[in-house]
């Protein structure tokens, strides 16, 4: 490979798109608005690239990403870029703007397209369609960000592009048999683009192969040298960065052989294997090794000492003139800096590291790997974190003492046919009861409202009427339309988990730690750091006056330990399945503070769950059993007459309905009019004996579905489920719905239900 000794050292695999103050969002929704024009659009961005672009260079990175940043999704970008425009699209510009955003958004004409998570992540990407497209170079992004970068800011950037593999196997609507056949269409494009960006003058350009972390069959690692021969071959003397993270790589051998200047390893996640092939197999001599050692998806500090260490113990391996240093991912999944928070006890503030604060990591341990630091300089730096660590401040001893007796704890309930005709008696609820999933429109007011509140322009007693008088309007509403259980509308929540995790000791929030979820959606997820501990009722009041308001039931509305982990940042330095117990016992307080304060169904949401599913098939199981024991941890001291029940969003439960079973809930209810029936499939299998509502109609739409759409959802599940098991409910939560749209499903769904009683008392059941 013709690199020889290596000058450069530091790295950077991708920065956050969203600006510091999330100036991205407000650009792209003020166009989508139609707020401002086009180029107006593109000139904010531009400068929003340009200083992300800048700062990276300030901070001595030598490898800097370009086509990193997007106006959405780089899956999307990748898709677009290579002309996969599905046909529904067809009729739009292909290269035009507007054809984009209607492809991730959808438009009037046209369903956008479908979003998943990428990886064990919570950022989603729009899933390319394929539809036996024959890809080609429709327009060379990365050459015109690889230019722009030299042009404006005189910087030698390096190209980052999703390999082909990976972009293949997240792809959608193709025959799996042609897999090959779309791959060998794929490289000639690839090599064009690779070609004008040579010829354009880049030396190093990042190619992301993150299905390599996951258990591919031996039959995948031909196709991976398939391809990275072409590229050699056409193009021997780029210096292409096989990029890989979040676990580690199998297929060791296979992959460091392949024909590339480097590879990309990450050396966070990959719990130890990645070193310890290294140590075992050793490393190609020709090869360069460019290493993850900062942490790219948490929020601390690192400890500079001991990844001087790693260092070390790397330079044994592999020649500290051919070692690049690097995040173990792109930044992307991190917020931007610590410098904008201004409401974290400093103790606190001084252990984080943020995107840019890592990248200032990055550096010094380059600046080690060239002898310029010691290890008593780095020694300096870990101090803050050090000091946070032993500090007692994030210590509670009444925790520690009760995870360590977890066992006292119940984890079971009287069975569930016992407890199920306790309910049915308790209740008496009609077949097919309707309820909803629990949040109910936040308007424009009740946000502007909370604002004030928390500016101190609103006192406590006067927010707080704002919320009851919003809880009375739609108890009220409820009782019009006729639903059977009723919920308070979780006005007084911004996010389900940041509702906890300020309230929750243990947790901070941070003023601007966002980072991008989906689209221009961004979240700020809360900050485990200390011992998670209930310090007084957190939903008791809203839920109690919404109760006193109604002889009709109304569910208790709380979020699962499981997803108040897998949406936070969580400390590391104790385990997550410590983290994990010590929030179900603090979910646990509550579900007890709303028990006796006469609630008696409470709902314990955990749409997360499967979020957390490690990526490594042979490390799931652990997971799932933990995550189990974890929602019963939280649920399981209740009465026998009190039923739980939970809620989950759509995400591939086929594989996983026997833990969802094992969760031992009296009634789920689970996102299900987008996924095309296939949940209803999996109970065709799966013999599911307790209440569930598979959700009959999409939230995400403001499309109002008619009584005979909603029918056939329900006819479609009772075809598999028995009628008396069965709850009607909408898909999620409804707080992004307006007022109207609201009432006007909600009315057509409990007509359905009506209907479909009638109908069966007819046919005398
Ligand atoms: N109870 C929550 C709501 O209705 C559930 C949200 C979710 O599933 N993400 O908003
Ligand atoms: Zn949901």
């Amino acid at each position: 490979m013709g690199v020889s000794i290596l000058t450069l050292i530091s790295s950077n695999l991708g920065y956050p798109r969203i600006g510091e103050r999330r100036e991205w969002k407000r650009a792209l929704e003020s166009f989508w608005n139609g707020n401002i024009s086009e180029s107006s659009l593109e000139e904010t961005l531009k400068d929003i690239r340009l200083l992300n672009l800048k700062k990276q260079k300030e901070k001595g990175i030598d490898l800097i990403p370009v086509g990193d940043f997007s106006l959405y999704d780089h899956v999307l970008d990748t898709a677009f870029m290579f002309g996969y425009i599905p046909s529904r699209f067809q009729h739009m510009e292909p290269t035009s703007l507007k054809t984009y955003f209607a492809m991730a958004r959808g438009s009037d004409e046209a369903e956008a397209m479908e979003m998943t998570k990428w990886f064990n992540t919570n950022y989603h990407y729009i899933v390319p369609e394929l539809e036996n497209k024959t890809p080609a170079l429709v327009k060379n992004r990365l050459l015109e960000l690889f230019q722009e970068a030299k042009n404006e800011l005189n910087i030698e950037a390096k190209p980052v592009l999703l390999g082909p593999i990976t972009f293949l196997k997240l792809a959608k609507q193709y025959d799996q048999h042609d897999f090959h056949k779309h791959l060998s269409a794929l490289i000639p494009v690839y090599v064009q683009l690779l070609t004008e960006l040579a010829q354009a003058g880049a030396k190093w350009v990042q190619i992301d192969e993150p299905i390599l972390v996951q258990e591919l069959d031996d039959s995948s690692i031909p196709l991976f040298k398939e391809v990275y021969d072409a590229f050699h071959k056409a193009l021997p003397s780029l210096n292409i960065i096989l990029q890989t993270y979040f676990e580690s790589i199998t297929h060791y051998q296979e992959i460091v052989s392949l024909p590339v200047a480097a590879i990309g390893l990450d050396f966070v996640h990959d719990h130890g294997v990645n070193l310890s092939n290294i140590k075992t197999l050793g490393f190609p001599k020709d090869k360069i090794l460019a290493a993850g050692l900062i942490d790219g998806r948490n929020i601390w500090k690192a400890s500079l000492v001991s990844k001087a260490k790693e260092i070390d113990d790397l330079a044994q391996y592999v020649d500290i003139d051919r070692l690049i240093i690097q995040p173990s991912c792109s930044l992307l999944h991190v917020p931007v800096t610590v410098q904008n928070e201004q409401s974290l006890p400093s103790i606190l503030k001084n252990a984080l590291s943020f995107a840019d604060e890592k990248l200032d990591e990055v550096n010094e341990l380059a600046q080690y790997a060239k002898g310029k630091r010691t290890i008593d300089d780095l020694k300096q730096y870990d101090r803050s974190y050090t000091d946070f660590i032993h500090s007692s401040f994030r210590t509670n001893e009444k925790v520690q003492e009760a995870t360590k007796n977890i066992g006292a704890y119940p984890t079971k309930r009287l069975d569930y046919t016992e407890r199920q005709k306790l309910h049915k008696k308790r209740w008496n609820l009609p077949i097919l009861p309707t309820t909803t999933i629990g949040s109910f429109p936040q308007t424009k007011e009740i946000r502007q409202i909370r604002l004030k509140w928390r500016k101190g322009e609103y006192t406590n007693e006067q927010y707080e009427s704002v919320i009851n008088n919003e809880i009375k309007k739609w108890i009220d509403i409820q009782e019009q339309l006729g639903l059977d259980v009723f919920v308070h509308g979780e006005f007084e929540r911004t996010d389900m988990v940041e509702f906890f995790g300020e309230k929750l000791n243990g947790i901070a929030v941070t003023n601007n730690g966002w980072v991008q979820s989906y689209g221009s959606r961004c979240v700020r997820p809360p900050i485990i750091y200390g011992d998670v501990a209930f310090d007084q009722p957190m939903t008791v009041k809203e839920s109690v006056y919404a109760q006193s308001l109604t002889s009709k039931p109304v569910k208790g509305m709380l979020t699962g330990p499981v997803t108040i982990l897998n949406w936070s940042f969580v400390r590391n330095d104790i385990d997550r399945i410590s983290v994990l117990r010590q929030l179900a016992l603090a979910i646990r307080e509550e579900v007890l503070a709303l028990e006796k304060n006469g609630i008696g169904m409470i709902q314990v949401d955990e749409p997360a769950l499967r979020e957390g599913l490690p990526l490594k098939q042979s490390k799931q199981k652990e997971y799932i059993e933990g995550a189990a024991e974890a929602f019963k941890l939280a649920t399981s001291s209740v009465r026998p007459e009190t039923q739980i029940h939970t809620h989950m969003c759509y995400s591939q439960f086929e594989d996983i309905m026997e833990a969802i079973d094992d969760l031992d809930a009296d009634v789920i209810s689970i996102e299900s009019s987008r996924s095309h029936g296939e949940l209803v499939h999996a109970f065709e299998t799966y013999q599911y004996k307790r209440e569930i509502g598979l959700g009959v109609y999409d939230i995400h739409s403001p499309r109002i579905p008619s009584v005979e759409e909603m029918a056939k959802n329900i006819d479609r599940a009772l075809a598999v489920l028995d009628v008396r098991q069965f709850w009607v409910n909408p898909d999620c939560g409804l707080k992004t719905r307006s007022v109207d749209e609201t009432i006007s499903a909600l009315k057509v769904m409990v007509e359905a239900a009506k209907t479909y009683r009638e109908k069966i008392t007819a046919a005398q059941i």
